[in-house]
């Protein structure tokens, strides 16, 4: 059967060590790009200046590079595009499905502790506001820009992502609720910068951890309020540390780079990787 050539992405940021779940999320992705003789492509998904460093970005590479995957011309650096996310935050906020939310983090944590059931990502303090003396207090004071999820649903009517080895999945916004589209420090969100780069890229097929299976309702809904087109997801599942809890990039001993410095083969590792198949039970993999 002919499949057409797919593009894939893998998308880390740069603010810590890569670790074998990354790893696992490029061997994937690269698999399944060239199979259908399709490309892979790298972003840096940079835009939280306050934590991303050069010497992550430079590590990247390297890692990449000892697991012998190369990516398809160069990595696209997500900072660079910023003029496009302001541009899709803008027609959002024209659209009217966006709040300016003042709220600090210990207020979004008090809130959240309040018993009313099951506790919403957001509990949606700053929608209650009057959205014209909102708006213009946003212009004295520094705020982040939420998605009012329940009324871009709204607009959009029901929606549905095509996962891979699953067909048709809801997309449920509520899931991860009145998310962030633009942070207040930095004026820019992960989830409008990934949808909006994504479609600039071209991106076909979206290889990734099954921990960011709550995040594509919400891309979805903006894909179809921006125009943009869907692509078919396929999570996979995550690998685990000894001690069964998720691979993270705080856990300096699980790093590529201390694997690599342990004297494993990056090739070798990458078709051990290859060879364990996307979906099933999460799993602890002990290359060394
Ligand atoms: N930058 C995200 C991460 O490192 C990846 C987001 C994505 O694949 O959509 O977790």
């Amino acid at each position: 059967m002919f499949t057409p050539p797919l593009v894939t992405r893998f998308a880390p940021s740069p603010t810590g060590l890569l670790h074998l779940g990354h790893a696992f999320s490029a061997v994937l992705g690269h698999a399944l790009a060239r199979q259908s003789g399709g490309q892979w492509l790298l972003r840096l998904e940079d835009i939280d200046i306050t934590r991303c460093r050069p010497e992550f970005t430079q590590a990247i590479a390297d890692d990449l590079g000892w697991l012998g995957l190369a990516c398809d011309g160069p990595a696209l650096i997500q900072t660079s595009r910023r003029h496009a996310h302001d541009a899709a935050l803008a027609r959002l906020v024209a659209m009217g499905v966006t709040y300016p939310c003042f709220c600090t983090r210990a207020d979004i944590a008090a809130a959240a502790t309040a018993p009313h059931g099951a506790t919403p990502a957001y509990p949606g303090t700053c929608r209650r506001l009057p959205a014209g003396e909102a708006w213009q207090r946003a212009q004295a004071q520094p705020h982040a820009v939420r998605l009012n999820a329940a009324d871009a649903a709204r607009l959009t009517g029901p929606l549905h992502w095509e996962e891979a080895g699953l067909g048709p999945v809801p997309a449920d916004p509520q899931i991860a609720g009145d998310v962030v589209l633009a942070r207040k420090d930095i004026g820019v969100g992960y989830m409008l910068a990934a949808v909006a780069d994504d479609a600039f890229q071209q991106v076909t097929d979206i290889v990734r951890g099954l921990d960011l299976f709550d995040s594509t309702p919400t891309q979805r809904l903006l894909q179809a309020l921006l125009g943009l087109p869907t692509p078919r997801y396929h999570h996979h599942r995550l690998l685990l540390a000894a001690d069964g809890r998720r691979l993270a990039k705080r856990d300096q001993a699980e790093t590529l780079r201390a694997l690599r410095e342990s004297g494993v083969e990056g090739p070798r590792l990458a078709q051990q990787l290859a060879a364990i198949g996307p979906k099933g039970p999460d799993l602890h993999i002990d290359p060394r």
